[in-house]
Order: C-alpha cells, then sequence, then structure tokens
C-alpha cells in the first residue's frame, strides 16, 4: 500500500485533486456515480475550481430552475467534513500504520491540522472498525476454537485511571468493569473476544463460552471456580495456577505467552486518553476486535480493511 503513499505526495506536489478523487471513486470511496435528487437522473460530474474539491455533481435539465449540485462528499465518510481529501486521507494513512505497529495511540499523535478535528477523524475511523466487528458478531462469524486450536479464559477488572483529581464526573464512568476475554491461539496466532461482564459467576460466564467457544475445544482457564463445570459443558478443560509455570501437552505453549498477550490487550485500553465510559470501553475493545480480527488478516494489510469497511459503514 506504498501506492497511496505515493500517490498523496504526488497529489500534494502537482496539486492535481483530479488523480486522487478518481482513486477514490475506484476504491469505493467516493461515489461513482450520483442521481439528481430532483429528477432521479444522473449527474454529471464537473471540474469547478471554486469549492475546495475542484469538481462536484451537477445536473442542469431545462426543467430545473437553477443548477442542482452536490458535494463529490455526498454520502461518504468525507461528508459534513471541511478537512481537504489530501489531509484526510493522509490521516487515514496514519491511523491505519499505528494500527499495524499495534500502538492503538500513536494514532493520534504526530498528525497536523487542530487536536479537536484529529479526535473526530480518529473517533470516525474507530467507528468504522467498531461497526464491522458489530455486523461480524451479529452474523456469528466470530466462533473461535476447534481443530488445532485453543483457547485461553481471563478474566480482568478495568477500572477508569484519572490523571487529575479535579474535573467534572458527569459522564465518567467510574464503577469498576469486568472485562472477560477467550482468546483463541492458533500457531502464531491471537483472536481475542472481549466482553464487558457484570459479575464473574458461572450464570454469566459458561453461557458467553457456549455462544463463542466451538464445543470440543481445549480450554485454559485459571482456577476461579466458575469454570468448574466446563468438562461437563463437552469441553477439555485445563485449570491452571497462572502463577506457576504451565506447558500445554498438545502445543506447547505456555502461560507465559498468554499474560504477555493479556498485558497488551490492558495496556491498549488503558493507554486509550478520553474519559472511559462504558460505551467507550465497549467501542475501544471492538476496536482491539477489529485489529486482530480484520485488520491483521486482510489480504491488502490494515489499510484494504479500512477502506473495505468504510466501504461496509458509508456506502457509495
Ligand atoms: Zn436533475
Amino acid at each position: 500500500m506504498s501506492l497511496i503513499k505515493k500517490l498523496l505526495r504526488r497529489t500534494e506536489r502537482k496539486h492535481s485533486k483530479k488523480k486522487l478523487i478518481k482513486w477514490l471513486q475506484k476504491e469505493r470511496l467516493l461515489a461513482r456515480t450520483l442521481k439528481c435528487p430532483r429528477c432521479g437522473k444522473k449527474m454529471h460530474f464537473k471540474k469547478k475550481t471554486s469549492i475546495k474539491d475542484g469538481y462536484t455533481w451537477i445536473c442542469r435539465r431545462n426543467h430545473h430552475r437553477q443548477n442542482t449540485v452536490r458535494s463529490i462528499r455526498h454520502g461518504s465518510i468525507f461528508s459534513r467534513s471541511h478537512v481537504p481529501l489530501v489531509s484526510y486521507m493522509k490521516h487515514i494513512h496514519r491511523f491505519a500504520q499505528g494500527l499495524r505497529l499495534r500502538q492503538v495511540d500513536m494514532v493520534e499523535e504526530g498528525l497536523c491540522g487542530s487536536s479537536a478535528t484529529i479526535t473526530k477523524l480518529t473517533q470516525k475511523l474507530k467507528g468504522v472498525c467498531v461497526n464491522a466487528i458489530r455486523k461480524m458478531k451479529r452474523q456469528k462469524k466470530m466462533q473461535i476454537g476447534g481443530g488445532r486450536a485453543y483457547v485461553v479464559l481471563d478474566e480482568s477488572k478495568f477500572c477508569h485511571k484519572r490523571k487529575y483529581a479535579r474535573g467534572r464526573f458527569g459522564n465518567t464512568w467510574r464503577r469498576k468493569a469486568w472485562v472477560f476475554g477467550m482468546m483463541e491461539i492458533k500457531r502464531n496466532r491471537r483472536r481475542p473476544l472481549l466482553k464487558v461482564v457484570k459479575r464473574r459467576t458461572a450464570a454469566k460466564l459458561i453461557p458467553a463460552i457456549q455462544k463463542y467457544v466451538r464445543c470440543g475445544t481445549t480450554v485454559i482457564s485459571d482456577e476461579w471456580p466458575a469454570y468448574k463445570q466446563l468438562g461437563q459443558h463437552g469441553y477439555i478443560h485445563y485449570q491452571v495456577n497462572h502463577k506457576r509455570f504451565f506447558v500445554h501437552p498438545q502445543t506447547g505453549a505456555h502461560t507465559q505467552h498468554i499474560e504477555r498477550a493479556w498485558r497488551t490487550f490492558k495496556n491498549e485500553v488503558y493507554r486509550y486518553r478520553g474519559n472511559l465510559t462504558k460505551k467507550s470501553l465497549k467501542d475501544q475493545l471492538a476496536f482491539i476486535e477489529w485489529n486482530y480480527w480484520r485488520g491483521k488478516s486482510h489480504p491488502r494489510g490494515v489499510l484494504g480493511c479500512l477502506f473495505e469497511d468504510i466501504g461496509l459503514k458509508y456506502q457509495v
């Protein structure tokens, strides 16, 4: 995807907006055709230097009193934003890079523009990811385990860390929450499912496991009593003491690998700088899932996956 980098650089140098727009249309981030809202006929794609984007959609049939115009951004992720397309694309590129380096919070660093704009764009892109993950969950495409994969269960307590003692409390979600994680390990691939649970009782955890983990899967957990019944539900269950060194009999994986993965997820959530409300915690968890489930495994890389998911949310 160095292609996009080259394209952005060229666009900036030559001020050739058309090339970028055509490319965005090819990638389906901008509409390729648009119908006139008044007569329903196809509109024309026209150069117009007086507007920032340099182009517009126009319909000038006789029965319209005036020309009907529509922004080329209509219905796209870029609509209702004044950020130039080149800057917007640079931001998307940078966002994808931050994810590839597994540093979710790097996303907001090192970008030009006002911080309010950057936060807004980042939120929009995160929304795209969360939307894609929710869709996968609805379609029951997020099943784990089976075959040679095994699943590690763990619970962590998350609480909002405020940097300053003062401040408004309005929306701040101060109660502690348990995040229940089920992580599939298959050779080098890790695929986590992260879920906020009110309590970590068997009544809450077992149904979640049954919903996402395929029957017959090897499951490793700590010695928390809620997991005791798992063997009776069709899983091959190992309960281990996390403090002690444990090597999985078939795969050779050991608990230290797992502990490290959990630390990564936790750090990713904690580094999120906004107010951690219950909703934003859930979104942040979905965003982490997106990175492992979609971004990392997409044939066109994180950026390609991002484009695909933008198309999913903003159908132009
Ligand atoms: Zn018309």
